[in-house]
């Protein structure tokens, strides 16, 4: 017997319609170059519906990809919505790579048009000749000076001269793509990931569940994540169906300049990697965050040292985990009922867990040797495998055969980690960053969160080194606080009862800053890059 439910297809239409119809009243506001543009819900649609005229009037075909090279802003946001609700597929470009991946991954996708913040000219201008699919250049002006070239198109006058469109958008095929976004290469060669309107729209409903990001019609929400970023989470998304007000950090993402929006639209809930955190940190007393309910985190592992001064100062972070590949939201780590009954120490463990899978989303950790599925003993680790409808089955045009997908059609993450027997994950190391120490692992982020929880220390990236009898040895590189010194015997001391005698750094470099990626992780490929061929001292 079948259901006799209404068959109606998952696609973001419904996502825009639901904001025109019931939340037009509501404010979004970004930072520009040179102040803030406040406008509303319901001015945004209109704009929406203008921009999907224009990409009519500009040619781009019906499922042709529409770039974006572009801050966190409304504009942004307007393209967020225009691109799949008529069928085509924004393709968010990340500004920060190297512009031989930007020019890769634009050639790839075969984008059909870019559109261009103004302040980003400098940076994209110099790809424009090598971009062999690109026929128009839309720029946004947001208050920078930067020059303009002759044959760009400007996006205001662009919208002006369209007429809004008048109808109800329509997707039939909820598996057609909506969006795509390739991997920030940290450990390789981009990949495009493609978005389907179901994936979205699916993984937007959960992550606004309790036990998700549990954002409300009443929560100001900024993300910080860039939108070039994984679709800054699905949180713009998440935001227009909640109905919550919407504050865009644009090209603003000093420590300052976050936590002076925080304070000013009294935002309750942010997100951002760690390192945005961990710089904004020193400052947090000078702002009035009362407002603040929690600050979403993850994209790699949140210290604990971080996560307890922010709870400290009465802003919470609520850690999660995933990848470009999981859309990105795959585990949440909520509080649960059982927490109740660990003391405060392993209560601030629990906290920076990864946490359980978000419904839909199925996890297995595989022993990457024999094959099986670990026990949920916390102790064995084995590799993440997903399943689920936001989980990536393919790459886009992938001619790297890549290994990431087992023949069930589960795929694999490269993350390695230990789960509880309530199936709470805990990461303890990518594949490829473990120190494999003498046919042992070391997790090379639970030594470098023993190292973070040195009072003295910044930062600090452990990476693995080539030794003649151990194969890899753990080399610590740390960042002290300004003005302080600090010795390799005493980080050693202050190891010592944290981690096992034999995880223990053979060699400390200190270094002013751990290099970062184009989305703020730690570099471990320049570090490793930086200290090829590195001598450890004799002794070791
Ligand atoms: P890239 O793979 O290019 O770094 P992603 O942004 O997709 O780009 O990175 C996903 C990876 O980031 C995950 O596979 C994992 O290793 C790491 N990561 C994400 N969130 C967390 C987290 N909460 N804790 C630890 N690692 C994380």
């Amino acid at each position: 017997m079948r259901g006799l439910m209404q068959d109606r297809p998952l696609a973001l239409p419904h996502v825009f319609h639901r904001a025109e119809q019931l939340f037009g009243h509501k404010p979004i506001v970004t930072a520009t170059v040179d102040g803030e543009v406040a406008t509303t819900v319901a001015e945004w649609a209109v704009r929406v519906r203008r921009l999907a005229t224009a990409l009519d009037s500009l040619g781009v075909p019906a499922d042709g990809r529409v770039g974006t090279f572009m801050w966190n802003t409304a504009s942004h946001l307007e393209l967020y919505l225009a691109a799949p609700c008529t069928g085509r597929v924004l393709h968010t470009l990340n500004i920060r790579l190297f512009p031989e991946q930007q020019v890769y991954i634009a050639n790839h996708a075969e984008d059909d048009v870019v559109f261009v913040d103004r302040s980003l000219l400098p940076v994209f201008t110099p790809l424009r000749p090598q971009l062999r699919t690109v026929r128009h250049v839309i720029v946004i002006d947001d208050g920078s000076d930067c020059p303009v070239p002759d044959d760009a198109i400007d996006y205001d006058a662009l919208l002006a001269g369209a007429e809004p469109f008048d109808g109800r958008f329509e997707i039939d095929d909820e598996n057609s793509a909506a969006a795509m976004c390739y991997t920030s290469g940290t450990t390789g060669n981009p990949r495009g990931v493609v978005y389907s309107h179901r994936s979205t729209l699916l993984h937007s409903l959960i992550t606004l569940a309790a036990d998700g990001l549990g954002l409300s019609e009443r929560d100001v929400l900024m993300p910080v994540v860039p939108m070039f970023h994984v679709n800054a989470w699905g949180l713009p998304y998440a935001g227009l169906l909640a109905g919550s007000s919407v504050v865009f950090p644009g090209p603003n993402m000093t420590p300052k300049g976050v936590l002076g929006l925080l304070e000013r639209h009294r935002v309750t809930v942010s997100a951002g990697v760690p390192t945005i955190w961990l710089g904004a940190l020193p400052l947090l007393k000078d702002y009035d965050l009362s407002a603040v309910k929690r600050i979403l985190c993850g994209g790699s592992a949140v210290p604990r040292s971080l996560s307890e001064a922010y709870r400290t100062a009465g802003v919470p972070i609520l850690h999660a985990w995933g990848m470009t590949e999981t859309s990105p939201v795959a585990t949440v780590a909520s509080s649960r009922t059982w927490y109740d009954a660990l003391d405060d120490d392993a209560q601030a463990d629990a906290r920076v867990r990864q946490g359980q899978p978000i419904p839909l989303v199925e996890l297995r950790v595989v022993d990457p040797v024999a094959g099986g599925i670990v026990p949920s003993d916390d102790e064995t680790s084995g590799e993440i495998q997903a399943a689920g409808p936001w989980i990536a089955a393919q790459y886009f045009r992938d001619e790297s055969g890549a290994t990431q997908f087992t023949d069930d059609g589960w795929f694999r993450t490269g993350d390695v980690a230990t789960v509880d027997r309530y199936g709470c994950v805990k990461i303890v190391d990518r594949t490829k960053d473990l120190v494999k120490s003498g046919g042992e692992w070391i997790s090379s982020v639970q030594l470098e969160n023993a190292i973070m929880s040195h009072p003295k220390v910044v930062e600090a990236a452990v990476i693995g080194v080539h030794h003649e009898r151990w194969v890899e040895r753990p080399l610590a590189c740390v960042v002290v606080e300004p003005g302080e010194t600090l010795t390799a015997a005493e980080l050693r001391a202050h190891l010592e009862p944290l981690v096992a005698r034999w995880w223990l750094p053979d060699a400390v470099e200190f270094i002013d800053e751990v290099p970062k990626t184009s989305v703020g992780k730690f570099s471990k490929r320049t570090l490793r890059e930086k200290f090829a061929g590195y001598e450890f001292p004799a002794t070791s």
